[in-house]
């Protein structure tokens, strides 16, 4: 299979996943993992596993999906899936960066060309359906494991079922790409005896990555075999301080149910708390910080906002995830007036008075800053947000969250020719043409309306919407007549 007929293969797929109810886009948790995927992909690119060809190729895209259990797999055209359960478990960066060192080789190999050249009695269009419809039935735990389909392609899990030496493979240079990327390899020996524990505690109900990966003697013989002697082993990774926010919020996130919620804060209440390392007491924090914020209560929320902000001092990476939750908290809240919106906003570089360079801010800043503009209505924060998200834009062409959120910030201001538009792009970085077709089409009706404005600068928003169109008709020409 070539690799452009496996990507509109993965593009099917990934359009289809990106509208599942279970797509989350957080933008705290997506900034950590991309923290840890473009160290891999640079290492990847490096060793030459990752060939130019191919990098341009394919998508390189990890789809998060809200799912409580614990998974994460590759998919065709360089699209994967990365479940929050995962995210749970991991205890450290180093583990998580084993995990997907490991699945990104499995695409730089070109496993799963191969998997899918063998099953050739059926077309690409069956192969995406099948993986779709076993992602599917992969979210009931009652479907059982009966799904073999496509020449054993494919296993219950919806992930393409590689062979023995595939794993091994994807083992091997997976390790040898985390760490030159300068991740520990510690990492992959603390995740392997996760995976064990978890095997003999048989819960692969809530670990289908170890279904689809089994812990074979080999495969532990080979990973024992590429530490250094007298290597520690099965030592407990000791999180580290952002670690252990990013999975509180990974576990508030993919389980927000009212229980749960009461869970935290319970956990934040415990006498025994004070006893525990400083990480994990700041997770706990976290955890029933935002809990607290989800359940409407704003005064719990701060007060354990306020314990944690204590713990994380020390931690400058800490205290920005800090700073974020606590952002988070007060757009929530019912009782915070404008002006405390707005100091709380230079916090994050939202201050006409003293703007944070563009390139200072990352994804989270930006998306909160478009919050707060929004709910402060002023014309200067529109206008410095929008700048700081065009900015981005160019740098980061295909983020729908920052598409989507220049569309809220363009209609703000009243200028509908551009908030359409970038909701039409939005659509596209989603690889949704059709409905991209549908706003730009919106756009042109608007501008041809009688008492339309006529300015020269909506001409220009004109004519980029009529080559935008132009261009994604070809697209989505293109779409339907694939076999
Ligand atoms: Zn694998």
């Amino acid at each position: 299979m070539s690799a452009s007929a496996e990507r509109r293969l993965g593009d099917r797929i990934a359009r289809e996943l990106y509208r599942d109810p279970d797509f989350i886009d957080d933008p705290v948790l997506t900034d950590y993992v991309q923290g840890i995927w473009q160290p891999l992909l640079n290492a990847a690119r490096a060793r030459g596993d990752l060939t130019p060809e191919l990098d341009e190729r394919f998508a390189w895209r990890i789809v998060l999906g809200r799912d409580r259990s614990v998974n994460a797999f590759a998919l065709p055209g360089g699209y994967f899936g990365l479940h929050l359960g995962l995210l749970s478990v991991v205890s450290s960066r180093d583990e998580l960066a084993s995990v997907l060192g490991h699945e990104l080789s499995h695409v730089t190999q070109r496993h799963i060309s191969r998997l899918i050249s063998r099953s050739n009695q059926q077309t690409p269009w069956m192969i995406g359906a099948m993986i779709l419809g076993a992602l599917a039935a992969s979210k009931n735990p009652e479907a059982g494991n009966a799904l073999i389909v496509g020449g054993q392609a494919l296993s219950a899990q919806g992930q393409l079922n590689f062979s023995r030496d595939m794993e091994r493979e994807a083992d091997r240079i997976g390790f040898g790409v985390m760490t030159q990327a300068g991740f520990e390899a510690l990492g992959f020996v603390s995740m392997f005896d996760k995976l064990q524990q978890a095997a003999r505690l048989n819960d692969s109900g809530a670990y289908p990555y170890l279904r689809s990966h089994p812990l074979t003697t080999e495969r532990i013989a080979d990973m024992q075999s590429r530490l250094p002697l007298g290597a520690p082993h099965g030592a407990d990774a000791v999180p580290g301080m952002a670690h252990a926010l990013l999975t509180a919020r990974a576990r508030v996130l993919s389980n927000p149910g009212a229980d749960a919620l009461r869970g935290w804060l319970a956990q934040a209440d415990d006498a025994g708390l004070s006893g525990q390392a400083a990480a994990q007491q700041a997770g706990t924090l976290y955890g029933a910080a935002m809990a607290a914020s989800r359940m409407r209560d704003a005064a719990q929320a701060r007060r354990q906002l306020t314990r944690l902000q204590k713990v994380v001092l020390a931690d400058p990476e800490a205290v920005r995830q800090v700073r974020w939750l606590g952002l988070e908290i007060e757009l929530a809240a019912p009782d915070r007036s404008r002006q405390q919106l707005l100091a709380l906003g230079a916090e994050i570089g939202l201050d006409p008075a003293q703007p944070a360079p563009a390139a200072a801010l990352r994804r989270p800043d930006l998306v909160l800053q478009t919050q707060l503009a929004m709910q402060g209505g002023q014309a200067r924060l529109l206008d410095q947000v929008a700048q700081n998200l065009q900015a981005w834009l160019l740098r980061q062409p295909q983020d729908a969250l920052a598409w989507q959120s220049l569309a809220s910030i363009y209609a703000a201001q009243n200028q509908t020719l551009r908030a359409l538009r970038a909701e039409a792009e939005a659509q596209v970085a989603q690889l949704d043409y059709a409905g991209a077709l549908n706003r730009l089409k919106a756009a042109q009706d608007r501008q041809r309306a009688p008492g339309a404005s006529n300015s020269s600068a909506e001409h220009i928003d004109a004519s980029i919407i009529d080559t935008r169109r132009r261009q994604i008709e070809v697209l989505l020409k293109e779409q339907a007549q694939e076999p």
